[in-house]
């Protein structure tokens, strides 16, 4: 019944998890994904940092 599972940010080269009902995990990654544009993440977080 509960759903905790973490989902991948919807922006494709973003790596990180989002929680609740947010489809990406921040406004760069929100900024991105509605240019539709390939460009790696800048959301600034850890895990697509290590990324590039
Ligand atoms: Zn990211
Ligand atoms: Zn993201």
């Amino acid at each position: 019944m509960a759903e905790q599972e973490a989902k991948t940010c919807a922006h494709e080269p973003c790596l990180c998890t989002v929680a609740g009902n947010d489809k990406y995990c921040s406004d760069a990654c929100r900024d991105a994904g509605s240019r539709e544009v390939e460009i790696a993440c800048q959301c600034q977080h850890p895990a697509c940092l290590d990324s590039v």
